[in-house]
């Protein structure tokens, strides 16, 4: 019998990745015969380790912290949304070609609308955050048409330049800072930025949040003091797991040609 197809997710650190667990379901639930595993990639050797990978039969990698910039300058050939995003999470390897993608934003934008069932089309659309995870998300977000799409950072010239870089791909955007958010309101509120990391609050007005609003958080496994601004305003709350799960089930099929049931997995994992 053969052995079975390689993939892997690369970082640093990596032990508590939740990728090989996720995509080795995948395979079990679809009937793919694949191994998954999680390389420790050392911080001065990603484009080692994956030409390594690729020479011990593997056929594709995710990338994560803090090699998806790396990732994108090892791609031979870029998806449209790798380009805008700056970064790669998927990598694919055939022939001599390594494609890049990044499935990032569109696993967010498919938790969103898919598993929460909250509309972006014809919204308006804050996302807070101008850094890779942001970036990931901007052009996925204005592909599904909203009404507003603002872009809010603390740092606003980040944001702004951020805003300027995607104009030229033709993803248009409001970009500013947190001060000049007083008094407007979004139905979909998403947290791109690390402030939860370090339970740290945003300074964010109440009225940011409309009465039907979203909020989500990218971080997942713990209640950000975004959240819980937003509970207390009343309104529906998400954090970034199902986004997780999302994003490897595009990968999976974008290396397999199947999709995987993700419900399954969702409600397990919200479950431990
Ligand atoms: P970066 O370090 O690239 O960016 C950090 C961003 O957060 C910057 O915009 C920064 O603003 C802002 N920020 C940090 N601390 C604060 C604070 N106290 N108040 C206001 N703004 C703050 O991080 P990433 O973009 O890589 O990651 C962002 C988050 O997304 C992380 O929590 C990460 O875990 C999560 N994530 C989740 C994924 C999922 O699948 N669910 C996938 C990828 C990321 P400034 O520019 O002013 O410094």
């Amino acid at each position: 019998m053969n052995d079975p197809d390689q993939y892997a997710v690369i970082g640093n650190p990596i032990a508590h990745s939740k990728s090989p667990l996720i995509h080795n379901r995948f395979a079990a639930q679809t009937g793919q015969a694949l191994r998954y595993v999680a390389l420790l990639a050392p911080l001065d050797g990603f484009t080692t380790s994956v030409h390594d990978f690729i020479a011990a039969g593997g056929r594709g990698a995710n990338v994560t912290v803090p090699f998806k910039e790396e990732a994108y300058r090892l791609a031979t050939q870029l998806s449209p949304r790798a380009r805008a995003a700056g970064a790669v999470n998927t990598l694919t390897f055939t022939g001599h070609e390594i494609l890049g993608d990044n499935t990032d934003g569109a696993g967010l934008v498919r938790d969103i609308s898919r598993n929460l069932g909250q509309p972006i089309r014809a919204q308006r659309v804050l996302l807070l955050g101008a850094g890779g995870a942001a970036r990931g998300c901007l052009q996925p977000l204005h592909e599904e048409s909203p009404a507003q799409l603002v872009l809010a950072n603390r740092t606003p010239g980040k944001a702004l330049a951020l805003a300027n870089e995607l104009q030229a791909q033709g993803i248009l955007l409001e970009a500013c800072g947190f001060d000049e958010l007083a008094g407007r309101s979004f139905d979909l509120i998403i947290n791109a930025t690390s402030a939860g990391l370090s339970d740290s609050a945003l300074a964010l007005p109440d009225s940011l949040f409309a009465a039907n609003a979203l909020a989500y958080d990218l971080l997942y496994g713990r209640v950000t003091p975004f959240m819980a601004q937003a509970r207390r305003c009343g309104v529906r709350v998400a954090d970034g797991l199902g986004m997780l799960i999302e994003q490897a089930a595009i990968a999976f099929t974008l290396w397999r040609g199947v999709q995987p049931d993700t419900t399954p997995l969702l409600a397990e994992l919200r479950g431990a």
